[in-house]
């Protein structure tokens, strides 16, 4: 798949162009990541890309031209189509837009064709909210740029892509299930006093699936009632966090 970034900082991209997971995913040919330079498409010596809001107001808004040109450009380059197109997606990030989750990562993840916009300033223009297919916020805080934005979901989407991680599945992380996922432990077996717990040595992977699932189950309750409350327990799950809250650790017969 190929993911385009506009921008008008597209020196902040530099380092996080160049990590592992990125660049495994770029040479086992699943990803492309082209950045655009939104400056470039405004007119004039000094290439302004911002004007003062209608209305008045505080900060400045990113004008359409700049914006729609480049997109339009990247659109013609890539030989995708606009809203609707069923493979290719553009994506204004906005604090406004709707939330980015792992589900949404797993479906940008089937494209042929990401197109990320990173805002600045106090945002855009409305006029271009129509051409994208939708707005996306990262969370529930402001950021300066929607560059980190962009970063976020491009990393999220590359790891998920065939070959970009090197031994690990994606599929028993966070937010896979529904869940949170369980502790993990790693050498030593004792540090500082505090020990791995007993069933991860056992050896017994039945009782190890268990443990894990039911630690996922109590951690998704205690930090993401949110999540927690739209989980569809299984008999097995309902049993497991019975037999916690009576005490149990789930590694029973
Ligand atoms: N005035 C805007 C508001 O109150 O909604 C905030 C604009 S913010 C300073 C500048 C740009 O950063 C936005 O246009 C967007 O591209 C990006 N941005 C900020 N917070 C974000 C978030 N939580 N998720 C995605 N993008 C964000």
């Amino acid at each position: 798949m190929k993911v385009s970034i506009l921008t008008m900082m597209p020196d902040l991209f530099g380092s996080f162009l160049n990590g592992p997971v990125l660049q495994r995913a770029v040479r086992k040919g699943a990803l492309s990541v082209e950045i655009i330079d939104i400056r470039e498409y405004a007119p004039g010596s000094f290439r302004h890309i911002d004007d003062s809001p209608f209305g008045g107001g505080a900060g400045m808004v990113m004008r359409c031209q700049p914006v729609l040109d480049a997109l339009r450009a990247c659109r013609k380059l890539n030989g995708s189509a606009g809203p609707g197109d069923p493979g290719s997606r553009t994506v204004i990030l906005s604090p406004a837009g709707t939330p980015y989750t792992q589900q949404k990562a797993r479906s940008y993840a089937k494209l042929d064709h990401l197109i990320l916009i990173c805002g600045h300033y106090e945002g855009m223009d409305a006029r271009i909210y129509p051409h994208a297919d939708e707005q996306v916020s990262i969370g529930d805080y402001v950021l300066t740029g929607g560059e980190l934005a962009a970063q976020v979901i491009t990393d999220s989407v590359a790891r998920l892509l065939p070959g970009s991680l090197r031994d690990a599945s994606t599929e028993e992380e966070s937010f896979e299930n529904g869940l949170l996922e369980y502790p993990q432990y790693t050498q030593p077996a004792v540090y500082e006093g505090a020990a791995v717990p007993e069933v991860l040595r056992s050896g017994d992977h039945e009782k190890i699936r268990r443990w894990r699932l039911q630690q996922s189950l109590l951690l998704t309750r205690r930090v993401r009632p949110d999540l927690f409350a739209r989980h569809v327990l299984t008999d097995e799950e309902r049993r497991l966090l019975e037999e916690a809250d009576a005490g149990g650790d789930g590694t029973g017969p």
